[in-house]
């Protein structure tokens, strides 16, 4: 029988949840427990760390998992390493689902960069307006160029102090071009600062810094470890032994 653990918190980890709820599989969707009000999913549902790779074993193996999808945001490397060690321990099969990233257009003017230093390294050192559009564990770094006017955009209110003074808009989303384009006018942003998420939920910034052709500077995605990797929910519920969902 399958109990599938769904490693989860992305748009592509709950269209799988609801696939496989409608199926009537039974699966576990894990979330890291970074965002305060996580959507509810229609599957039981666990918040929080296992305790590394080591940890996560012991859960696959307490709770009778036999099929892990690793569904997270593609920068959640720590995660999908230990979802990889874990599996290869345990001998649980893994599958990835992972997005395809943004290819640059000819008419994009993005700086690619490796890492966050490297991002903080290519900003100006005039002042800019900048938008930073990274997660709000990411930001510190940004601190050792305070010159800047910095925009946020976090899906809650930061709790305590911000590392640098900084605009900040509370905002889950969805972005469309035409609000994205509206904010980038109104705060006069010139520079912004985007990770390679790829996917369509996120790609309206970038959309609209080449309609307004202002400056991205576009930081890859870090090394994510091998595993099989599928584009779509309904590959993925072929692979969990449901194949009437094929093509939905
Ligand atoms: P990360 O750096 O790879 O993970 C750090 C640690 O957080 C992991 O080692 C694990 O702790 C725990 N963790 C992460 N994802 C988990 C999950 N789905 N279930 C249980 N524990 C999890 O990950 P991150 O970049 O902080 O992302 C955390 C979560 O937010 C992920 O679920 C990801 O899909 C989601 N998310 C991230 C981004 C992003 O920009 N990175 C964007 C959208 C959504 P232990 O070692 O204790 O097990």
């Amino acid at each position: 029988m399958t109990r599938a653990l769904i490693l989860g918190g992305t748009s592509e980890a709950n269209l799988l949840a609801a696939a496989i709820a409608r199926a009537g599989l039974e699966a576990i969707y894990s979330y890291g427990g970074r965002t305060r009000n996580p959507a509810d999913q229609p599957l039981p549902t666990r918040v929080g760390g296992f305790g590394g790779a080591n940890g996560l074993a012991d859960y696959i193996r307490r709770e009778a998992i036999t099929h892990v999808v690793d569904a997270t945001h593609p920068f959640a490397a720590e995660m999908s390493r230990n979802a990889a060690a874990a599996c290869a321990a345990s001998g649980t099969p893994l599958i990835a689902i992972e997005r395809v990233p943004w290819a640059k257009a000819t008419d994009d003017n993005w700086i690619e960069v490796a890492d966050v230093a490297s991002a903080v390294a290519a900003l100006p050192e005039n002042r800019a307006r900048v938008f930073l559009a990274i997660g709000r564990q990411h930001i510190a770094p940004f601190g050792a160029k305070p010159q800047h006017a910095y925009t946020l955009r976090f899906v809650d209110p930061p709790e305590g102090a911000l590392p640098f003074d900084a605009d900040v808009i509370v905002s889950r989303g969805p972005f469309t071009l035409q609000s994205e384009l509206e904010m980038m006018r109104t705060r006069g942003i010139e520079w912004i600062v985007a990770r390679n998420s790829g996917g369509e939920g996120a790609r309206a910034k970038i959309d609209a810094a080449r309609a307004l052709g202002l400056p991205v500077i576009m930081i890859s995605r870090p090394p994510l470890p091998e595993r099989t990797r599928m584009e779509s929910v309904a590959e993925v519920m072929q692979w969990l032994g449901h194949r009437a969902c094929l093509g939905a």
